[in-house]
């Protein structure tokens, strides 16, 4: 078993102990409801022989309403990672009080290798591989590391063709010019910032509600890099940011805003990825990935990958507030440390749930055939993602535990709850 699940069943077993649960439901709640595995084939240059790349669908538990999870597309990708994200969404889409249970999906492929059509193939035959068990009222994929809104609009559109008829519900995360909600594509961020307004609301240290606050963010892509730009037009300061290649610092402060334009610019023009320090084109320090968590921010987001903050580097974190956006960022030695160290940490299954917030948004919206504003959906996300800070904080203090335990047992808790009505247990 990985690190990362048993990392994520760890969690859980501490919530089930602080609620006295009966081994039988934690053996249940412990291992998935399904897990699909398949292979998808791709058709390389003329002639050559077509390539097999290993696929599946995790659904860990459906008491809640259909599973929903995102789909991602990594090198590195193994089933015991989907199983333990297909985990961490039951949990988040409970604390977030959704209709929903917990899934995830991946491909292990590396798509900077792929051209556009040859992702699309790869987006396409995944939804052949597990069309019999996914579907609106079953299971509701959503971009994930490596995927987006194009595609999700691919995946739709072979979903719809093989039932037979147009079916926006079946994903979220799509395009709005084919039922995307607006606000979708920044809804993970916007959530991880009303949690960290709300948390440095209820800081007991008031120093860290005065002066400008700092931040550092591993990872720039839709989460991370919405994020560096909303904190900066909210007064923070931006102090690094990393992505694959490296790191950029600067002790003034990065304008994350342009910074990531012109990144943006250089890679519509040049049609293939740009690193954070060419974008910057020397106008800020560069570094080595891991030297962002030796930096002097306040604030530190990990928003890349899973088990980035380990027993190794967690000592020399100087931040004050770890806000995971990305899933599973922090191991559970490391989580030891960091309490020592008296950094709080607000977990992924409370900081990163806007994105699937704003996913139940768009599945409501292409349900019922309407189409809010943004200023509607970042609203509706903005009350929610405030709801889960203020019951998460409310149950630490009753159970006199840290801020990821406190987050585990409202989530499980709700269900349990469910499945004790459904005559489950
Ligand atoms: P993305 O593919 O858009 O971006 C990933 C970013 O991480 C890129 O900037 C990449 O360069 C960077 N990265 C990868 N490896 C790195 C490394 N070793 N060091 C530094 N940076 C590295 O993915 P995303 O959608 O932004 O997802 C990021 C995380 O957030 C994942 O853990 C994902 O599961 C989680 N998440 C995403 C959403 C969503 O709505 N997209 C919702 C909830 C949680």
């Amino acid at each position: 078993m990985s690190n990362f699940l048993q990392n994520t069943k760890l969690n859980f077993q501490k919530a089930a102990k602080a609620l006295g649960l009966k081994e039988a439901v934690i053996f249940r709640l412990s291992k998935p409801d399904k897990a699909l595995e398949f292979e998808i084939s791709l058709k390389t240059a003329k002639g050559m022989k077509k390539k097999k790349f290993p696929a599946c669908r995790v659904q860990h538990n459906n008491v809640l309403g259909p599973y929903k999870g995102g789909i991602r597309f990594h090198p590195d990708s193994d089933l015991d990672e989907v199983k333990a994200l297909a985990s961490l969404m039951t949990w988040k889409t409970s604390l977030a009080g959704l209709p929903f249970g917990g899934a995830k999906g991946a491909v292990k492929i590396d798509p900077k290798e792929l051209s556009q059509k040859e992702l699309e193939e790869i987006s396409r035959n995944y939804v052949r591989g597990a069309f019999e068990i996914i579907g609106p009222q079953k299971d509701i994929p959503a971009p994930d590391v490596n995927t987006d809104a194009q595609v999700m609009a691919w995946m739709t559109d072979e979903y719809s063709k093989i039932a037979g008829l147009w079916s926006p519900a079946a994903f979220t995360g799509k395009p709005v010019e084919i039922g995307g909600s607006r606000g979708r594509e920044i809804a993970t961020a916007f959530g991880g910032f009303s949690v960290l307004r709300e948390y440095l609301k209820s800081a007991r240290d008031l120093e860290l509600l005065g002066g400008d606050l700092s931040v550092a963010l591993q990872g720039v892509g839709n989460v991370g890099g919405n994020l560096a730009k909303i904190l900066q037009q909210g007064g923070f300061k931006v102090i690094a940011l990393s992505d694959s290649r490296g790191a950029i610092y600067s002790e003034e402060g990065i304008d994350a805003g342009r910074l990531l334009k012109i990144q943006e610019e250089i890679e519509s023009a040049g049609g293939k990825k740009c690193s954070l320090a060419d974008a910057a084109a020397g106008k800020y320090e560069v570094l080595a990935g891991e030297k962002i968590w030796e930096l002097p921010a306040d604030i530190f987001v990990p928003a890349a990958l899973e088990n980035q903050i380990t027993g190794d580097n967690a000592r020399k974190i100087k931040a004050r507030i770890i806000l995971e956006m990305a899933n599973g960022p922090v191991t559970p030695e490391a989580d030891e440390i960091l309490v020592k160290k008296k950094i709080d940490v607000i977990p992924d299954i409370l900081a990163n749930a806007g994105g699937v917030v704003g996913s139940y948004l768009e599945w409501i919206q292409n349900l019922q055939g309407y189409c809010w504003e943004e200023e509607r959906v970042l609203a509706e996300i903005d009350k929610k993602m405030n709801e889960s800070f203020w019951i998460v904080s409310k149950i630490k203090q009753e159970y006199k535990t840290g801020w990821r335990e406190a987050a585990y047992i409202a989530a499980v808790k709700r269900v349990v709850r469910a499945m004790e009505l459904r005559g489950w247990i």
